[in-house]
């Protein structure tokens, strides 16, 4: 068998929780800085990464909002979902649900339902391209407000069935996940798949809320549920799928320290949780660097990577013939792989 770290590098990945406004790729940011701000400081890449090595969760956001002032026209939208998912095929991601948020850039962008067809373009456009499933879940992004929800809703509707979801991630601890109630019913009445952040920053309660109340089929992090043994049996029995992200949730502090990370605990105990990088270039850490992470750390063997990717395929929303279709490249990468 090839080392586990050749085995991480070419195995096939599945990615079910990354943002796309948190996985644009640096060379194509540099590219939109030259030319909107051809006065800048930031001249070259090296320059630019700097600008993602983070002090404390406020100057993760000040991040944030710094690089999404770079995505202006319907072309920067198409060209970044693009080359995010060709990163990603390099990296052997067979197939991806990301997140998207065409809210997020009302004062300056083009407008939410132009970002939508430029973000659909550049993922149809990958998707021939590089030959790997995307599934696009829209996220509503809790400090929107809930009034706003069916609004955005209603801009969705018309790209039913191109747009897989929805989801709700944001301000876990202002915006409860109960207010969305309505909104979510709607949306899966109307057969959008949905999910919801829940239990990243806050306790059990959101993540009870979101599966209670919200009724979704998947939970991003989910992490707090350690602190309740009745919700992770139930987590477990329902096999109700976590979206794992340990980067993310040591980069913001929401974990203190590796050893402090439920991730190997949740799997020994059988919950379906998945391996996902969240902001990828925000975190400047790769899906493949994420698998490395939890064996390094935690002693994920190349049996428990198997195990993982077929655990993402499960908890995906892909139809039951793309999904057959995985489930064979799968089995044909590994057994080349050992
Ligand atoms: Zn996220």
């Amino acid at each position: 068998m090839k080392p586990l770290n050749h085995i991480i590098r070419d195995m096939p990945k599945i990615e079910l929780h990354c943002h796309l406004e948190g996985a644009f790729t640096l060379d194509f940011l540099l590219s939109r800085i030259h030319k909107y701000e051809p006065e800048s400081e930031i001249r070259d890449l090296e320059t630019l990464r700097k600008q993602f090595v983070f002090g404390d969760f406020d100057h993760f956001i000040r991040s944030w909002v710094w690089k999404n002032r770079y995505f202006r026209t319907a072309e920067d939208f198409r060209d970044s979902t693009y080359l995010v998912i060709e990163s990603l095929a390099r990296q052997n991601v067979i197939a991806l649900e990301a997140f998207f948020s065409p809210w997020d850039f009302d004062a300056w962008g083009p407008g939410a339902e132009a970002i939508i067809e430029a973000t659909l373009e550049g993922k149809e456009a990958a998707e021939k391209d590089f030959g790997i499933p995307v599934n696009l879940i829209a996220d509503l992004v809790r400090n929107h407000g809930h009034e706003k929800a069916e609004d955005k809703l209603k801009q969705l509707a018309p790209y039913k069935g191109r747009i897989c979801g929805i989801g709700l991630g944001g301000d876990e601890t202002h915006f409860p996940a109960f207010r969305f109630e309505d909104v979510f019913r709607l949306a899966r009445s109307q057969g959008f798949h949905t999910v919801a952040h829940a239990g990243e920053t806050e306790g059990p309660y959101s993540i009870w809320d979101a599966v209670s109340r919200l009724n979704v089929e998947r939970i991003g992090h989910g992490i707090t549920a350690i602190q309740n043994r009745e919700l992770m049996k139930i987590l477990r029995d329902r096999q109700i799928p976590l979206e794992i992200c340990p980067t993310s949730n040591l980069k913001t502090q929401v974990v203190k320290s590796a050893r402090e990370h439920p991730v190997k605990i949740f799997y020994d105990e059988g919950l379906l949780i998945t391996i996902n990088s969240d902001d990828p270039t925000m975190f400047n850490q790769t899906l493949t660097e994420e698998f490395q992470f939890i064996c390094r750390e935690y002693g994920f063997q190349a049996d428990d990577l198997d195990r993982l990717t077929h655990y993402a395929l499960k908890a995906s929303f892909f139809t039951p013939d793309i999904k057959t279709k995985l489930q064979k490249t799968i089995e044909n990468d590994w057994d080349n792989l050992t």
